[in-house]
């Protein structure tokens, strides 16, 4: 658990935050662009750390995905949890 969270925080991604309708998130594999809707989402920290699940696996499906999400984020320390907004929001301001 902790061996993924550590490979999570690694991951080299841009962070867009953007309107996307649909979905809360959304991760381009090529480019390790990652965009977050800010709207209707009342988690944005754990949507970013979904979108690096898919980065760091891109073979996984939404399912497993999805599964690993659910069993990290409750698992989190307070201090993990700020070191998922401080990669995020350094992300996002790499992107013009
Ligand atoms: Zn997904």
């Amino acid at each position: 658990m902790t061996c993924l969270f550590k490979k999570l925080m690694r991951v080299e991604c841009k962070v867009k935050f953007k309107f996307l309708g649909k979905f809360v998130g959304m991760a381009e594999y090529a480019t390790h662009k990652i965009e977050i809707d800010l709207t209707g989402n009342d988690n944005i920290a754990k949507t970013f750390l979904h979108e690096l699940i898919h980065l760091l696996h891109p073979k996984w499906e939404e399912n497993r995905v999805l599964a690993e999400e659910n069993k990290l984020w409750p698992r989190l320390t307070h201090k993990q949890v700020y070191r998922v907004y401080r990669k995020l929001y350094k992300d996002a301001l790499r992107v013009k």
